[in-house]
């Protein structure tokens, strides 16, 4: 079975194509980083009309890329959410009108489940079951997968993501929008034991998250060294260093009791702060002391891309489900859990 799949929830185009035989085909990414970069972080409306743009050029490019005409696809998944709504509505819209071009069964796949089985994308994928660590911009989840759809949320952010953190971080710090890369590139030059910053909700009991202190602590640090004429390029790596530091070890600590609490040894790390190198050094220290392996997509696969949702499609699609024709998805809300096996 060829499964094109289209993602458009956010600010980047992502288009694939995964064969059951061939494995993943092709993929294509447009990034709209720049664009938004200009207003320091995503407007949707810019979003929506970049998409309408870029996605059918993408589409066909992955088709040549693959050596495939359309009429060779078997159907079609999109991003149905979670998202900006008017960016999933392009991607929904053109699904559904190619798929009823093409006499094809279309499916609407949830973008969280595409970024927790990425690492099926790999050459050692994990095997069922696992615990899974979401870290995105949008989402901070740990989750307990025990197969397709099969899915028990262990703890979440009860605020701000960890990427949304990262981002706001980097504002403070005027560095770019997505600030993510930028705030782990400027902590290398950071010295960790000038500042330490707090690890939010590790001194209780409990799986869930909090980032939004974390921001707030990080402004008054910030204004003491201004205030002190201390803020020179040193203490801002050292900031930075801090903060990420801080966001690490409170991952990392809240990965280390979900392992234990459910007994599992196999952990997912995904979403685009998945990507973050002090955290995969850490967590492999982690699960080399409990004798457990860390699991993670390709790098381009840690942020948003066709290939995750053309995958999720694909096992969805094979198990027989599919939209109701002519009846498109586009749900900017929509809680992982509630998904059921296929
Ligand atoms: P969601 O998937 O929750 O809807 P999203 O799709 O916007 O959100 P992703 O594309 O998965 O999120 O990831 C983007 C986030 O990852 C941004 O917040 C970015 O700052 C962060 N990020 C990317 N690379 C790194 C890195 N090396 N270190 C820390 N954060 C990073
Ligand atoms: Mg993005
Ligand atoms: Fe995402």
């Amino acid at each position: 079975m060829r499964v094109l799949g289209i993602e458009t929830s956010c600010d980047e185009t992502g288009v694939a194509l995964f064969d059951t035989e061939r494995g993943l085909v092709a993929d294509a990414l447009y990034s709209q980083i720049a664009m938004h970069a200009e207003y320091g972080g995503v407007v949707p409306e810019l979003a929506s009309r970049d998409h309408t743009r870029r996605l059918l050029p993408l589409i066909q490019q992955v088709l040549d890329e693959a050596g495939l005409a359309r009429n060779e696809l078997d159907a079609i998944a999109y991003t149905a959410g979670p998202g900006l709504v008017g960016a999933l509505m392009v991607g929904a819209s053109t699904a559904h009108g190619m798929a009823r071009a093409l006499k094809i069964p279309v499916l609407g796949v949830h973008h969280m489940e595409g970024h927790l089985l990425a690492p099926m994308l790999e050459d050692e994928p994990p095997d069922f079951p696992f615990v899974a660590l979401l870290v995105s911009g949008g989402h901070t989840q740990l989750v307990e997968v025990h197969g397709l759809g099969q899915y028990r949320l262990l703890g979440e952010s009860v605020d701000d993501a960890a990427g949304e953190a990262f981002d706001k971080t980097a504002k403070m710090l005027g560095l770019d929008y997505p600030g993510g890369p930028q705030v782990a590139k400027l902590a290398e030059a950071g010295d960790p034991g000038r500042f330490r910053f707090p690890r939010p909700m590790t001194d209780r009991p409990g799986l869930d998250f909090s980032f939004s202190g974390l921001k707030t602590h990080t402004l008054t640090a910030i204004r003491r060294l201004e205030q002190d004429g201390e803020l020179d390029d040193q203490a801002l790596a050292d900031v930075a260093r801090a903060f990420e530091e801080a966001v690490v070890d409170t991952l990392v600590i809240k990965c280390r009791r979900a392992l234990d609490a459910t007994g599992l040894k196999r952990l997912v790390v995904s979403g685009g702060v998945s990507a973050n190198v002090r955290l995969r050094e850490r967590l492999e220290v982690e699960c080399d002391k409990r004798n457990a392996r860390a699991y993670y997509p390709r790098g381009r696969f840690c942020t948003d891309n066709g290939a995750m949702i053309a995958y999720v499609g694909t096992q969805r699609l094979m198990a027989g489900e599919h939209d109701e024709p002519g009846i498109m998805k586009a749900v900017p809300r929509w809680p992982m859990d509630s998904l059921g096996k296929p």
